[in-house]
């Protein structure tokens, strides 16, 4: 007989739930699209890049997200990679003159940066909600709620 110990719990993550399973991809297919990570019926953006409070057809709270930096992370890492791949085989290839770069890749590095901000940051909140992740959560402490020290004058 052994006893359990801290590795045996590694191997159980993520811990047994009772919150139903939220399927991960087409949470994230879903968000891509800019719908709903939930239902995939209502709108997940109020405008270009501002998730809507709740879902206008299911009724989810989104506005529990907390995507920050990283669809302006994955969007630059992606771009850069393409843009940077490109640029260096074109010069590569033709040896351009400096002017046709500058026309070239700023506006392509522009536009595909717009393109995918979008459904990158839709991806990245349904990844959080099918996660439970922050308010997505309904077992989570208030999102308001702060963490202070014992003995700690409020
Ligand atoms: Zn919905």
């Amino acid at each position: 007989m052994t006893t359990p110990t801290s590795l045996d719990t590694a191997t159980t993550w993520p811990a047994p739930s009772s919150k139903p399973h939220r399927p991960l991809m087409p949470a994230m297919l879903r968000g891509a699209r800019g719908r709903c990570p939930a239902c995939g019926e209502g709108a997940l953006f109020d405008g270009y890049l501002t998730v809507k409070h709740s879902c206008s057809a299911c009724g989810e709270e989104l506005h529990h997200h907390r995507a920050d930096d990283a669809p302006p992370y994955f969007t630059i890492l992606i771009v850069g990679h393409i843009i940077v791949s490109l640029v260096l085989a074109v010069e590569v290839a033709f040896v351009p003159p400096m002017w046709l770069h500058v026309a070239l890749w700023v506006p392509l590095t522009i536009a595909s940066s717009l393109v995918l901000l979008r459904p990158i940051k839709g991806a990245i909140v349904g990844l959080q909600w099918a996660f439970y992740m922050h308010g997505f959560d309904p077992d989570a402490e208030p999102e308001d709620a702060v963490m202070l020290p014992a003995g700690h004058p409020r």
